[in-house]
């Protein structure tokens, strides 16, 4: 740590309580269950977004063990939307380990948080720091980019030891004294997402101007340092988009493990050859073939094909699927192209 970054806790302490965020609707009692919620909500999507959902999932599951009681599959079909299911189905295996060894009660320090499915390092701090002042970092994407830039930290995080050199940085300069952790750790997401964004830091309105060595360096775009690109295997599926005459659908539930695991998807297949065997009916002149629609996962960017085609009634979904009727498939969980793509006026 820089002499100069010794003064970061104060500053964003100071700032957090006149300027950072007091309103958003996890932040009112603290209590671990939300803040949690509202953490594994928050990985992958944004705030104005997940606001949303969570006071439909608060609304369904209002506490842990209405949570840890319910069904994988309604608990998915509530999440359809924010995609990353994976984040779903851990969130409910969380509340069951909780519900089941912890006597329903959440652990109260972030080595222990850490122990639970779905919550890294960073989600546990986040809880345990709010709810437990806890003096422990966090270090998610946002904060990652204020430590690095406030500390000029030019190593590449692709490497491991340079993340765990930060996340040293990161403890050394938490405040000293406790009750201070919930506004630190609200006011470095809160600086992250408002004035130290990735393309435009607004760095005139920045409580901690006078320390920041990117700003001094005047190359505040040069930080955080990340080399490594995600290498995504290409992935080509097709997908049967049957119709029948009553105007249903027929979907399938994919297996539990691969690609969009358990939820519900349009009949997909490897190749063309393969949706033709399954329906020849797709190979007719009157079925139609969808320009691609590219989507990508964490590790996979997926090429989709989509063909519709209108069966007899009476006639089977391919995949031992099943006919929804009506606007039926729009409360289950669907892959997010799926949904976009029945969504879309034709
Ligand atoms: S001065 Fe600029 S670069 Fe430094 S933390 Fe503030 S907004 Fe980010």
């Amino acid at each position: 740590m820089t002499p100069r970054a010794a003064g970061l806790a104060s500053r964003v302490v100071r700032w957090q309580r006149q300027h950072g965020r007091h309103d958003l609707p996890w932040q009112q009692g603290r209590d671990p269950y939300s803040v949690w919620l509202s953490e594994i909500m928050l990985q992958q999507t944004q705030v104005s977004t997940v606001k949303a959902y969570y006071a439909r999932f608060l609304e369904r599951f209002p506490d842990l063990q209405s949570l840890a009681a319910a069904k994988e599959d309604e608990v998915l079909a509530l999440w359809s939307g924010l995609g990353y299911y994976s984040r779903a189905r851990r969130l409910h295996q969380c509340a069951r380990v909780i519900a089941e060894h912890h006597g329903g009660v959440f652990p109260g320090t972030a080595a222990e948080l850490m122990t639970l499915p779905g919550i890294g390092r960073s989600t546990a701090a986040a809880i345990a720091s709010f709810c437990f002042q806890e003096r422990v970092a966090i270090l998610d994407g946002n904060v990652k980019r204020v430590l690095t830039r406030v500390l000029g930290f030019a190593e590449d995080l692709a490497q491991p030891r340079h993340e765990q050199l930060l996340w040293r940085e990161a403890e050394a300069l938490l405040p000293r004294d406790p009750a201070q952790m919930p506004a630190y750790s609200q006011g470095l997401m809160d600086l992250g997402a408002s004035v130290c964004s990735a393309r435009q830091p607004m760095c005139a309105q920045c409580p901690v101007q006078d320390i920041c060595v990117a700003y001094l360096e005047g190359d505040p775009g040069r930080y955080p340092v990340k080399t490594r690109r995600l290498a995504r295997k290409q992935v080509a599926l097709w997908l049967l988009h049957a119709s029948d005459t009553q105007g249903r659908i027929g979907l399938v539930q994919r297996p539990a493990t691969g690609i969009w695991a358990r939820l519900h998807s349009l009949p997909a297949f490897e190749s063309q050859e393969a949706l033709l065997a399954a329906c020849p009916q797709a190979g007719a002149p009157a079925a139609r073939q969808h320009a691609p629609i590219r989507h990508a996962l964490t590790h996979r960017e997926l090429e989709l094909h989509v063909v519709s085609v209108r069966l007899r009634r009476g006639m089977a979904v391919p995949q031992d699927g099943t006919w929804f009727e009506g606007a039926a498939w729009r409360a289950l969980a669907l892959p997010a192209p799926v949904r976009k793509f029945l969504e879309a006026p034709r």
